[in-house]
């Protein structure tokens, strides 16, 4: 019987799920919970309390020593220690040593120029040790998990994951790392055991892929400015994309693509808090009266504005003001236009020292009337599908900003329909998404 159902649930467990040998004790409980639960994909241990370090980063300084010839062993006996006491806290009949000694071995001859290797031995070890908690078939990623030439997804990979993953019982698939066209390590991005995630829930056609982290989801807004944020019941994949482009960091940025194309539902979920619903992110949602899902914004912006009477009449101008940036290796994140007017955004870490230069530029290629640069600016994304139609949107989200007394500087509505980007000082920024998430709240 192959694991291939349409019940099967991929379940993910972030770094602090698997922190330590208590929180692998809540890993397994919510497991056993659900017959359903039948693979499994964990991160590396990440921190246990504040001061404590993530196992991937301590790898990664290991690498970084063997480079330059030094000796692994301070930071390597720190991560050695933090497996073996997992491994003795929680009672398991598992001899480590042999896994260890390999994986220390070529960390410290500084063979490996890429750091891949070293890193996924977080991911690599660990794995065993929730395999044999959990009783399950562990399955090394390196084998299943292929990327191309160019670096992209190998497609055999699902055929792969569906041969290993057949049978009854449970399996366990490290996440963050799988294999080059050569079979070398090659590790994903930072964060990127969502992405296994990902990719092993579409490889299997699992009914969901549920991502168990710290917290009870995705919140409506940032907990450090509105610390009464709640979660968000539902969100569609598009409307986490928007969000996460303007700041609201939950999953890798590129966990949703596998899961996405087959409409697999995610679920965000809390280790520590498991009766929570978390967040389901799926392909289609119906608003009801949630029009506005969720509210996002970060600081770091400059508006470039041009003016000239006609513009419009002028073939090629926008086209001539772009090509200032392109010119420059710029790239732009918004471009709003008026009647005679036309404003760039663009991020300050892409613009670094260079605004004379663009502004000088962008005289000379359009001969504008003026052009004017604002930096200091935060851009708020106020996400909901179909928002831009509901009547009166606009009205309130406006409306709450001027009750607060903030200066509109930019407004951007999408096309796609599923946002208002609007610019503001920097100093504003905080009270215009409390206004706006009161609004909307
Ligand atoms: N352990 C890796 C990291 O710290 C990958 C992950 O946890 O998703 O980036």
């Amino acid at each position: 019987m192959s694991v291939q159902s349409q019940s099967l649930v991929v379940a993910k467990f972030g770094g602090t799920s698997v922190a330590t040998a208590a929180q692998l004790r809540k890993v397994a409980a919510i497991i056993e919970a659900d017959a359903n639960r039948r693979v499994i994909v964990p991160s590396a241990p990440g921190k246990a309390d504040a001061k404590d370090a993530k196992v991937t980063d301590l790898l990664y300084l290991a690498h970084g020593l063997a480079a330059k010839q030094q000796p692994i062993e301070p930071v390597w006996n720190q991560i050695a220690q933090r497996f073996r006491s997992i491994v003795r806290d929680l009672g398991l009949p598992l001899d480590l040593e042999p896994v260890l000694e390999a994986a220390r071995e070529r960390i410290a001859s500084g063979q490996d120029q890429p750091p891949d290797y070293a890193a996924s031995r977080g991911e690599a070890i660990h794995g065993r040790i929730v395999a044999a908690l959990l009783n399950a078939e562990y399955i090394d990623a390196v084998d299943v998990i292929r990327f191309d030439r160019s670096g992209r997804l190998d497609p055999v990979t699902h055929k792969q994951l569906a041969e290993r993953c057949s049978g009854p019982g449970r399996f366990v698939v490290p996440g963050f790392y799988g294999s080059d066209h050569r079979g070398e390590v090659k590790t994903f991005s930072r964060g990127g055991s969502d992405v296994t995630g990902s990719i092993v829930a579409a490889a299997l056609g699992a009914r969901l892929y549920e991502n168990w982290t710290d917290v009870s989801g995705v919140l409506m807004t940032d907990p450090r400015v509105v610390p009464e944020a709640k979660p968000i019941a539902e969100i569609t994949y598009r409307e986490l994309r928007e969000l996460s482009y303007m700041g609201a960091s939950v999953l890798h940025e590129e966990a949703v693509f596998p899961v996405r194309q087959q409409r697999i539902p995610i679920n965000i979920r809390n280790t520590n808090r498991p009766l929570d619903p978390g967040t389901m992110i799926v392909a289609e949602r119906d608003p009801g009266h949630q029009v506005v899902v969720g509210i996002a914004g970060t600081k770091g912006f400059t508006v470039i504005n041009v003016e000239k009477a006609l513009m419009n009449a002028e073939v090629g101008f926008a086209r001539r003001v772009l090509d200032v940036f392109d010119h420059h290796g710029i790239a732009i994140e918004h471009m709003p236009s008026g009647i005679d007017t036309l404003s760039v955004v663009v991020a300050d870490k892409q613009l670094g020292n260079r605004l004379d230069e663009v502004v000088e530029d962008i005289r000379g290629a359009v001969r504008p009337d003026s052009v004017t640069a604002h930096p200091g600016m935060a851009l708020i994304a106020t996400v909901g599908q179909g928002m831009v139609r509901a009547t009166g949107t606009a009205a309130r989200l406006f409306g709450a900003l001027a009750k607060s007394r903030v200066n509109v500087r930019m407004i951007d509505q999408g096309s796609s329909e599923q946002n208002i980007i609007v610019g503001v000082e920097e100093g504003d920024l905080a009270t215009a998404i409390r206004s706006i998430s009161n609004e909307f709240a």
